[in-house]
């Protein structure tokens, strides 16, 4: 899942980065407001942590200006311990969740998770595809109640393709969810971890759409088994 964090105190932004990295997400960090909304408006976040007291522009006048180009990516917004009248003006102004600083990181990676899940319309914390599943608090994943080991690009993979089934998405759609900034994507990185999902699971959980894209389909259908041999 593919994060924005606005923060400009350095030592707790550099904190709040490695934490949520190691809770598997993709973090990009800017430290003003101006930052933080051009990067919203491109749409590329699955959510974003936004710091209310930043330079350039503060994080009330970020969102606001998110909210009215109808960018709707969840945004979890950090305040002081005094700051209520902010809390409140911040949920006004469109935040979907909000966190006193400081900070307890697992709480806002449980949080986040929580965000993205209702983003997507989810409300159960397991991701289901028919007989695949997916826990995102565990990172784990089962086709046919069979446990699959997965390495975490693999898994983040599989997560967007969950989080979109029955859609077709394309390699570059993927690649915007994935990577930071900077990261150098050789250009069949994408191809290569499908190939290896489909091997770890079955062919059929990725569909390709030859020239369009790849898809999840939303019914993915549990194990041939030889039980019925010798129906009538
Ligand atoms: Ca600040």
């Amino acid at each position: 899942m593919r994060i924005l964090l606005a923060e400009d105190d350095e030592l707790l932004g550099a904190g709040l980065k490695a934490g949520l990295q190691q809770q598997g997400f993709q973090v990009d960090w800017v430290r003003d407001g101006v930052a933080a909304q051009r990067e919203l408006l491109t749409g590329a976040y699955q959510a974003s942590v936004l710091d209310l007291g930043l330079p350039r522009q503060d994080g009330m006048q970020c969102l606001a200006a998110v909210r009215r180009q109808k960018i709707t990516t969840p945004v979890l917004i950090l305040t002081a311990r005094d700051g209520v009248p902010d809390r409140i003006a911040g949920l006004d102004a469109g935040a979907d969740d909000y966190l006193v600083k400081p900070v307890d990181l697992m709480e806002l990676a449980a949080r986040l998770r929580a965000l993205v899940r209702r983003a997507h319309g989810v409300a159960e914390p397991m991701l289901e595809a028919g007989a695949l599943k997916m826990d995102p608090a565990s990172r784990q994943v089962w086709l046919d109640d069979r446990l699959v080991e997965l390495s975490l690009r693999e898994y983040e993979i599989l997560q967007i393709f969950m989080l979109h089934a029955g859609r077709v998405l394309t390699r570059t759609q993927i690649e915007q969810h994935l990577y930071q900034w900077g990261t150098e994507v050789s250009s069949n990185t994408v191809e290569v971890h499908i190939y290896n999902l489909r091997k770890k699971l079955r062919p059929d959980v990725i569909e390709t759409l030859r020239g369009v894209g790849y898809m999840l389909p939303q019914q993915i259908r549990a194990e041939a088994t030889n039980t019925k041999k010798g129906a009538a």
